[in-house]
């Protein structure tokens, strides 16, 4: 145990070493780290220091750490400290994301038999449309002060997308009838957690900036087992081959348009998925920032082609079983790597 610990302690040095610098792969290709987080806290900000932007900023947390709907000054002020505090770099504010797993105590919603596959996110802002455009106000009056990027989050036509841009525009025309200091021609992107998305991606890559793929959902979705029951989770696969096909639509039909895509759900921050991910041609990372050191040190080591050849054979597998036993080989077993 103390040489475990030891080696480890070096690991941690290492990676550290490798935060400061740009993350590329041994070839020299420069791959985008972002990192996700959860509040616009001075310790939450400080660690997105040695990324390259925030890829998430889970905005669900001001309405959950509130015993009230958060107004469009509490917003403004935590929108603005984070765009202010990163940059130039960017910072991916996601929609409101309430619903689900995510309850708020002060907003009672229908009682409903399957909430994962009901009033949630982008659905529930379409149902509260003053609580969307408070929010989409603030976003507005922060975008100002940095580098802003919004994201839908439950995105699952080409109707949903064009109605959240809609009402973005009214917002935007509201505040300029006002005489509000704001911006508005900030990317706008989907966050794609339905599995209906990958297969109209090419419509969706034409109504928006970017896409950012929340593995967390898309996998609960596309295999049908809940993210939060533990009962079902040798039935949550996120190496099931259909995840990685599923991503390839994705990833080709934004890229065939220019349009980014990154991985934002957490296999974007699993040393065992981010060269699949890389080889399929995501080039855009957002993970927890405890993740950053490893993951930078270990694109350090892989060259593009070995990820892409990985990639070509994960696809063409047919189990996860087989998928985990493969990349085990190829990458060491995670008591390694970790
Ligand atoms: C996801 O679904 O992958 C994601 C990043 O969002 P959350 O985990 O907050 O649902
Ligand atoms: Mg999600």
């Amino acid at each position: 145990y103390r040489e475990k610990a030891e080696r480890a302690r070096q690991l941690r040095e290492t990676e550290r070493a490798y935060l400061e610098r740009p993350t590329c792969t041994a070839d020299g290709v420069r791959i985008e780290t972002k990192v996700n987080l959860g509040s616009a806290d001075e310790r939450e900000l400080a660690a997105a220091a040695c990324s390259d932007g925030v890829g998430l900023f889970r905005s669900e947390f001001l309405y959950m750490n509130a015993d009230h709907l958060p107004t469009e000054e509490e917003q403004f002020a935590a929108y603005k400290a984070a765009l202010e505090a990163l940059a130039p770099r960017p910072v991916t504010l996601r929609t409101m994301d309430i619903g689900a797993d995510k309850q708020l105590p002060y907003l009672t919603l229908p009682h409903e038999e399957n909430p994962a596959l009901g009033m949630r996110a982008l659905r529930l802002c379409f149902a509260k449309p003053d609580v969307f455009r408070t929010q989409l106000r603030a976003a507005c009056r922060a975008a100002a002060y940095g580098n802003l990027q919004v994201m839908f989050p439950m995105v699952s036509s080409v109707s949903d997308v064009v109605r959240a841009k809609e009402l973005l525009a009214e917002v935007a025309e509201e505040l300029a009838a006002e005489g509000v200091p704001f911006r508005a021609d900030f990317p706008v992107g989907v966050m794609v957690e339905v599995p209906a998305l990958a297969l109209i991606a090419p419509e969706i890559a034409g109504q928006t900036a970017f896409a950012s793929i929340g593995t967390n959902d898309l996998v609960q979705y596309l295999v049908a087992a809940d993210r939060d029951n533990s009962a079902m989770s040798a039935y949550y696969q996120s190496f099931h081959p259909a995840v990685f096909r599923t991503i390839q639509l994705i990833v080709k039909a934004f890229s065939d348009q220019g349009k980014p895509v990154s991985v934002c759900g957490e296999m974007g921050g699993d040393p065992r998925s981010v060269p699949v991910l890389l080889g399929l041609g995501v080039r855009t990372l957002s993970i927890s920032p405890a993740r950053l050191g490893e993951i930078k040190r270990q694109l350090a080591g892989l060259r593009m082609k070995d990820m892409e050849r990985m990639a070509r054979e994960v696809l063409a597998m047919s189990s996860q079983e087989e998928v985990l036993a493969y990349l085990e080989k190829q990458l060491g077993s995670a008591d390694e790597s970790a």
